[in-house]
């Protein structure tokens, strides 16, 4: 009876890796992403702080270079911008597939900005933060370009070492942020915010004091900062990000730019804004690994497996079955293993809802357990786990390797073998 069990979870598991995306089909894959916070495109977050008092440009949203001129003849305005909108940053310093340098663009003339946008819609435009292919532009925002005199940095975010919202701005904006903050860390300013008391007016006045708001400025950006900390309250955003939280020769406060993200845990209270969530950019769960070098594929059951080797894999997957369990998913770290592809891998291995239990079985030939170990801890940690760790380690530097689990405090189950592991990892679920 347990031998063709064995057998089927085997043959199950070649079949899937031979086939990975019918293993996890596109809608599966999806929800497995590790996707922390919502994230919107910058028109709708636009859309959110205009309907909340906070200043930004008058534009459209377009998906075709038709429209695009249409949207720039009725802003009749000086001068126009075009956004390629992709949930990545870098936007202007990027590169279309189509060859057109920058996804921002300014231009007088709206028959140029009907050609830009050919340039752009249905290209991929890579910056710094997207994957080397870049990301497929479906719309662009054509929006009211203004003069900016100056360019300065504004975020709001929940900060878990300060257990709640803080406000950080520099005078240094329009430009990334660490950057300034390595360089120039006198130039970042932080405010913590009382949650329960709110923003105070001093605050905000400070803020917009040490972003160099002046004269009349100083008043009218504190009035920004204050409408857009109001709204990170009510949208439950973890972040309101705003570079450049600009100034224009007319003596307007504008912001130039938003980046938002949302409570994944508030969607209940948010349905309008969850609604807007735009899953096609959001990457299926095996890219997201391949990215780390890591193998992933996605089962129906509730054991995580993290292996390494097809071969072990396999074994591990058998012998949960055998013992009556299911593994929901398994990541195999392969050899030459870095610490960091550890943690990266634990945040793979959680982010499907479906887990309640992982099962590390790591033999450790070139791999170094101690590495293994130290990574498991770190991840532990830093993930907050709350699902229960089984862990066999076996091979180079196993003794070390056991040594740091046991003295970490953590509550990680060791095992003796392979039999053992998978026992006490199906006996963890069982008792839920
Ligand atoms: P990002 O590169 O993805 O962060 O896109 P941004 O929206 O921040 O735009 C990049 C840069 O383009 C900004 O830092 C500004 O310098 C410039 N920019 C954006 N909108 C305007 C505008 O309306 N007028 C002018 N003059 N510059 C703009
Ligand atoms: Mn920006």
């Amino acid at each position: 009876m347990a031998a063709p069990l064995a057998a089927q979870a085997g043959k199950l598991l070649r079949d899937l890796a031979l086939r990975p995306r019918l293993l996890a089909p596109r809608s599966q894959a999806l929800q497995l992403t590790p996707r922390r916070w919502l994230n919107l495109q910058e028109y709708q977050s636009k859309k959110l702080m205009s309907d909340n008092g906070v200043k930004v440009q008058r534009f459209f949203v377009v998906d075709s270079a038709n429209e695009a001129l249409e949207a720039a003849k009725r802003l009749n305005a000086k001068e126009i911008v075009l956004k390629a909108q992709i949930l990545a940053g870098g936007r202007g310093k990027g590169v279309f597939s189509s060859g057109l340098k920058g996804g921002v663009h300014l231009t007088k003339d709206p028959k140029v900005v009907e050609q830009l946008a050919k340039q752009m819609i249905g290209y991929n435009l890579a910056t710094k933060q997207t994957p080397k292919e870049g990301v497929k532009v479906k719309k662009v925002m054509v929006a009211e370009a203004l003069d900016i005199s100056r360019e300065t940095y504004l975020a709001i975010l929940m900060d878990r070492s300060c257990n709640g919202p803080v406000m950080v701005g520099s005078p240094q904006g329009g430009v990334d942020i660490e950057e300034v903050a390595a360089s120039n860390p006198e130039l970042i300013f932080k405010e913590q915010i009382d949650i329960i008391e709110g923003i105070k007016d001093s605050q905000a006045q400070r803020m917009a004091e040490n972003l160099g708001f002046l004269g009349p400025l100083k008043n009218q950006a504190a009035d920004q900062i204050k409408k857009l900390y109001n709204l990170f309250l009510k949208v439950d955003a973890t972040q309101v990000e705003v570079n450049p939280f600009g100034e224009t020769p007319e003596g307007q406060v504008v912001c130039f730019d938003a980046k938002i993200n949302f409570d994944d845990n508030a969607e209940f209270r948010q349905k309008d804004i969850f609604a807007m969530d735009d899953k096609s950019e959001t990457e299926p769960i095996e890219n997201e690994a391949d990215k780390y070098d890591l193998k992933y594929i996605g089962l129906d059951g509730n054991i995580a497996c993290f292996v390494n080797g097809a071969g072990l894999a396999m074994a591990t997957c058998d012998i949960i079955f055998l013992n009556g369990g299911k593994p929901a998913n398994f990541l195999d770290l392969g050899g030459g293993v870095k610490e960091s592809q550890v943690y990266q891998a634990f945040k793979l291995l959680t982010a499907d809802p479906k887990v309640e239990a992982i099962l590390v079985n790591i033999f450790g030939g070139i791999v170094n357990c101690a590495i293994i170990a130290n990574g498991i801890t770190k991840a532990c940690r830093e993930l907050e786990l709350k699902v229960p760790l089984v862990v066999r380690l076996e091979g180079t530097n196993v003794h070390e390797a056991k040594n740091i689990l046991k003295c970490s405090g953590l509550p990680i189950t060791s095992a003796v073998d392979l039999e053992d592991a998978a026992k006490k990892a199906v006996a963890s679920v069982a008792k839920k």
